[in-house]
């Protein structure tokens, strides 16, 4: 239609099928299903094991040039080409996006179901509650924030025997250790499993985790922008003794159970990493205290244990969707599952005989299309170098998403205000500005180079934008070395829109002559200042880095601990290839601060910060919630987009 109506409106006018229905077409049985009403489910992680036989779909991964305020599509684009190849071009698809956070979708920036005829469908389920995962995040999370403090308490206000007896209490004369204290006596190097055998100096050092108050790191979190609890004082009540600590709430999705969420690659996986964060270090400094050490990771995975399982939604036009974890992408590497992606990659993969080798006749294969959050510098490089390194995946191809309009402002173009209208530089045709500005395209397509993959531009079309714009753009993308760059329609005409673009990704990703090689920009065994300045100066352009006092301490101590081998994921602002977000197209001639260094030990990384990440947002003075509301009469909702 034109205009293109709200986004919510276009996705309440289309009816979903039931969920059950697609399971089916997808050929997933029964019992691989869990269906959360008529239009979700959640699915089993057996099918893996069902579907082993399969050779792996095409793995492509959308990302997008340095992000404006002006806004790219990247999950706008992702749910267009999954509808282009599946609804219209006859390729099995799936997308794999994340599940947003509650906190952007009332507050500034609103849903991320996609947008116009390229969205998951019913978007306000998938924009709110879902099927609960970020809930059991907030749980699992909180749960270890408690237990901390808790221990704390505790050991404080008893002597070890009164300790002892508790954390092991004695029934019928008998005492047990839970199998967790198991591990917590391992890695104390005591080993005895009868706790009636411990020495008194034992009990000493099994029941008092003497946490360092100083060196938590555990916050704990909500899924609402309430900037109110960025920092509090707990234990204020008399019943704590005086016990007060200075601490802060996070979002949720800022919480390490979702990094672990989304990086475990089974139950297992989850339950060792779990149980293998990171919450302080004791007093002494020569230990780091684990969830596992508080006796708490087996709780943690049980709440998480549905969770893990992804969940499964539809497009407008009626294409499988992955909606799955969604951790933050600065302080954590802002991508969707990797479960999400296992499984869709063998549910659109090519059916083999029984060894798995030869291709059974007549089965087509099918493609993956997930989504990195922020701009190519820092959710494709840590797609490629923390998720794909984690899951042992291999992509086929990366889509670059940009706009006339985004690239216009890379070339100098003026600010955006919020609640003014759009500058007319945006609005009518400026080749000058869109030439200068395609350089920030340029260097995020010759990065993506860098790992050995094809590069397909999408030219996310706006209406105001002209035909030779978009010919300047294709012709500049492919003059940097991108297989092709395509106008995509998708948000105005759904899949239909995008069918060039999907066409232009099945060329590049089964083109015998590109050659196509994936390999991770740095070695992980490589020492963590190194890991950190090539990232520094192959993505972000930069002449090297310079480290703190802080973050030279972190280093020495990682190092110490064993955690340098872990990849890095770098949190810096999305607003620049450089650490400064006033800086835009594509800065050169700056050295990168790395303030300090924190460990997600559990996920599996290491995160330098660039600068102040904010890990709790506020809401503005008009947030979205003013338009949000529903009809009592038809529970219909409106105004979320
Ligand atoms: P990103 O994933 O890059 O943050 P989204 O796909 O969520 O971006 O899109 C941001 C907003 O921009 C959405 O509200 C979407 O409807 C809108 N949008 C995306 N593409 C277009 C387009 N081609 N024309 C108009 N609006 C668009």
């Amino acid at each position: 239609l034109v205009p293109v109506p709200s986004d919510i409106d276009i996705a309440t006018s289309q009816t979903p099928k039931p969920i059950k229905v697609l399971a089916e077409e997808l050929g997933l049985v029964p019992n691989e299903l869990e269906l959360y009403g008529q239009y979700k489910a959640k699915i089993n992680l057996s099918v893996i094991e069902r579907l082993k036989s399969r050779k792996n779909g095409k793995y492509v991964v959308v990302t997008g040039i340095t992000p404006t305020p002006l806004g790219e599509g990247k999950s706008t684009t992702t749910v267009g080409i999954a509808q282009a190849l599946g609804a219209h071009l006859g390729k099995p698809s799936f997308a794999c996006v994340r599940q947003p956070s509650q906190g952007p979708t009332f507050g500034i920036k609103g849903g991320a179901a996609g947008g116009g005829y390229a969205q998951v469908i019913p978007m306000e389920e998938f924009n709110l509650h879902l099927t609960g995962d970020i809930h059991a995040v907030t749980a699992a999370n909180n749960l270890l924030a408690a237990a901390i403090d808790a221990r704390m308490f505790h050991e404080n206000t008893q002597t070890d025997k009164a300790l002892f007896n508790r954390l092991c209490p004695a029934k019928n004369g008998v005492r047990v250790f839970a199998p967790v204290m198991l591990k917590r006596l391992q890695k104390l190097g005591i080993d005895k499993t009868d706790p009636n055998d411990l020495t008194p100096e034992e009990i000493s050092k099994f029941v008092r985790l003497d946490i360092d108050p100083e060196t938590i790191t555990w916050q704990r979190v909500i899924d609402t922008n309430d900037r109110f609890l960025r920092r509090i004082t707990i234990g204020q009540n008399s019943t704590e003794k005086g016990q007060t600590r200075s601490t802060g709430f996070d979002i949720s999705v800022a919480s390490e159970c979702m990094a672990v969420l989304a990086l475990s690659t089974s139950l297992e996986d989850l339950r060792e990493r779990l149980g293998r964060m990171v919450v302080a270090t004791n007093k002494a400094g020569d230990s780091s205290i684990t969830a596992d050490d508080l006796g708490i990771g087996g709780a943690l995975t049980v709440l998480m244990k549905d969770a893990i399982k992804p969940n499964l939604m539809q497009t407008l036009e009626g294409t499988p969707v992955f909606v799955h974890a969604g951790p933050f992408a600065n302080i954590a590497h802002g991508n969707s599952s990797i479960l999400a992606d296992k499984v869709a990659l063998k549910l659109v993969g090519v059916e083999c005989d029984a060894e798995g080798i030869n291709p059974v006749e007549g089965s087509e294969e099918g493609y993956v299309i997930t989504e990195a959050g922020f701009g190519a510098d820092i959710g494709m490089e840590k797609f490629f170098n923390v998720k794909c390194r984690l899951s042992g995946l291999v992509p086929d191809c990366v889509v670059m998403v940009s706009t006339v309009r985004a690239l216009k402002m890379h070339g100098g173009g003026p600010e955006v205000t919020p609640g003014n209208p759009l500058h007319e530089t945006y609005l009518s045709e400026n080749l000058e500005l869109l030439e200068k500005g395609c350089i920030n395209l340029v260097k995020h397509i010759q990065n993506a180079r860098k790992y050995g993959l094809p590069v397909v531009v999408a030219i996310n079309t706006f209406t105001s934008d002209t035909q030779a714009e978009h010919e300047l753009i294709r012709k500049i993308a492919i003059e940097a070395g991108a297989s092709d760059a395509v106008p995509s329609a998708h948000w105005a005409l759904g899949g239909e829109g995008a069918i060039d673009l999907g066409k232009a990704i099945i060329k590049a990703t089964n083109d015998k002559t590109e050659k196509r090689e994936f390999k991770f920009l740095y070695d992980v065994n490589k020492p963590i200042v190194e890991k950190i300045e090539i990232i520094a100066k192959e993505m972000y352009g930069a002449d090297g880095i310079e480290l703190s006092e802080k973050a030279i301490e972190k280093v020495e101590r990682y190092t110490r601990q064993g955690f340098a081998n872990l990849p890095i994921c770098m949190a810096k602002t999305h607003l620049s290839l450089s650490h400064d977000p006033k800086l835009k197209g594509v800065p050169t001639g700056f050295t990168v601060p790395v303030r300090d260094i924190r460990a997600s030990v559990g996920a599996g990384f290491l995160y330098p910060l660039l600068g102040e990440m904010q890990t709790m947002p506020g809401l503005p003075t008009r947030p979205c919630f003013f338009d949000v509301d529903l009809n009592p009469e038809t529970g219909r909702i409106y105004g979320l987009f």
